[in-house]
């Protein structure tokens, strides 16, 4: 079949549906194109840019009849940057998209009849992350520029504020090129592999206010680093920690091995519900801890537990899950595969004066099926897999070992019902699903679902 359309027509085409990268999707006689910024139920002329055997890709020209839920993205930098693809869509509108998107992907990849309960999103869904890391560099002219990536590229683009990001971000993000100038400090060219400065990574705990910058140079030796601190302290009043981290190899990996102390302290403390964490310069954690604590207390809540159960925390990362968890549980044996995470998990439990944990590093689909060999068995077992879902042999220890709830927290809807799927044949009934919005604005949208063996 030859595409019904082709380069540089011009056509006026109703929008069906949204991808997961944000694009609007029209059909013209079947055959799907692809539309940067059109939205669903939106009648739009469009000119097609390009044409392939089995879908195609079209830009707007005029938006004949906008969506109802269509805003005007309030950051100016929308169009170009690649941080946000749903600013042009109404909260609300984003929210109803998810829950959408949710129940089909369950329904056409899982078969899962379960219900898929409206999202829980947030009532002010701005300045919510609490990480920015951002890379600096030199435009033609020889001036710093920091800013975010345009979509699916490496360049830079030049901004002065975040609309997702903290205030300490934009503090930066807007003073630090104006202070470089004068500092002798150069921003790192990724090209020529050139300067100093790399990347400027801002965290902030949201529940103490404490604010850690970690300056990723080039080399050690950085000869303006009392400079770097005093500016640092200057944009950012309630800074509690400065460090530096050291990459010197070409690649687009932010940080390197080494981190060192410019000034204050190495750690900044945060805490999600009753449960504190130490998080570093490196540390792995939530970036929307405000959200984070809406859905551990859904899995917590579909957990159900009454004090007397044993649980396993699988795909664990620092432990969040786990503690949450170990409030309420006999006891919880969190498995995570990166060892750091581990050591992190193991002292946050310590911070914290949990006494019924234990943690180990290691592949879950390992380290599960022998515990279980070793006569470490779970009443309740909680899964937060990366994007690519379980591992099947981790799915089959839990048929074969049928733990009597799952509780499965899923960054990826469709590997969240491919995997439901799987337990559904081995006997498990999916009870629930919870989505929960963690990134506002953007086309991810979390999940927890409940499952009992039938
Ligand atoms: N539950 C944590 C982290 C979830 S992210 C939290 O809420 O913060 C998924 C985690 O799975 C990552 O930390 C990743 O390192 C880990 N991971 C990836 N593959 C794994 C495997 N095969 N076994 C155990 N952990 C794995």
């Amino acid at each position: 079949m030859s595409a019904p359309v082709k380069k540089n027509d011009r056509l006026t085409v109703y929008i069906e549906d949204l991808t997961h990268d944000g694009n609007g999707v029209a059909k013209v006689d079947g055959y799907p194109l692809f539309i940067q910024g059109a939205l669903p139920n939106e009648t739009t002329e469009v000119h097609v840019l390009k044409t392939l055997k089995n879908y195609g890709f079209a830009k707007v020209i005029e938006i004949l009849k906008p969506s109802a839920d269509r805003v005007d993205a309030p950051c100016e930098y929308f169009a170009q940057c690649g941080g946000c693809q749903l600013q042009h869509l109404s909260y609300e509108g984003q929210l109803k998209w998810k829950e959408n998107m949710v129940r089909n992907v369950m329904q056409r990849i899982g078969k899962i009849n379960a219900p898929v309960l409206p999202v829980k999103g947030m009532e002010e869904p701005w300045h919510y992350r609490n990480k920015a890391q951002i890379p600096l560099s030199i435009n033609e002219a020889g001036q710093a520029i920091a800013g975010f990536y345009k979509t699916k590229t490496h360049s830079i683009v030049d901004m002065e504020r975040c609309l997702i990001q903290t205030g300490e971000a934009d503090a930066v993000l807007a003073g630090l090129k104006k202070e470089l100038a004068a500092s002798g400090i150069q921003p790192y060219n990724e090209l020529t592999h050139e300067g100093m400065l790399r990347h400027v990574v801002i965290r902030k705990a949201r529940a103490t206010g404490e604010v850690m910058v970690v300056l990723i140079t080039k080399k050690k030796k950085f000869p303006q680093k009392e400079t770097a601190v005093a500016i640092i302290k200057k944009l950012v009043h309630n800074i509690t920690s400065i460090m530096q981290n050291i990459n010197s190899a070409k690649t687009n990996v932010i940080f390197g091995d080494e981190t060192v102390n410019l000034w204050g302290k190495d750690v900044i403390i945060d805490t999600i519900g009753d449960v504190r964490f130490e998080i570093s310069a490196r540390s792995f954690y939530q970036v929307n801890p405000e959200q984070t604590e809406v859905l551990y207390k859904q899995a917590l809540d579909y957990a159900d537990l009454q004090g007397d159960e044993r649980v396993i925390d699988a795909y664990c990362g620092i432990g969040t899950i786990s503690l949450f968890l170990a409030q309420k549980a006999q006891a919880v044996m969190g498995v995570e595969i990166v060892p750091q995470a581990i050591e992190d998990a193991k002292r946050n439990a310590a911070l914290n004066g949990f006494t019924n944990t234990y943690f180990e590093a290691g592949p879950a689909e390992e380290v599960i099926p022998r515990w279980y060999k070793e006569g470490k068995e779970a009443d309740v077992l909680v899964v937060d897999p990366p994007r690519k879902g379980c591992d099947e042999a981790l799915l089959n220890t839990i048929l074969e070992q049928r733990p009597k709830r799952v509780v499965y927290v899923s960054c990826n809807p469709a590997t969240l019902a491919r995997d439901l799927r799987i337990l559904e044949y081995g006997g498990y009934q999916t009870q629930e699903i919870q989505p929960v919005d963690m990134f506002p604005h953007s086309t991810h949208c979390e999940a927890v679902a409940w499952l009992n063996l039938t």
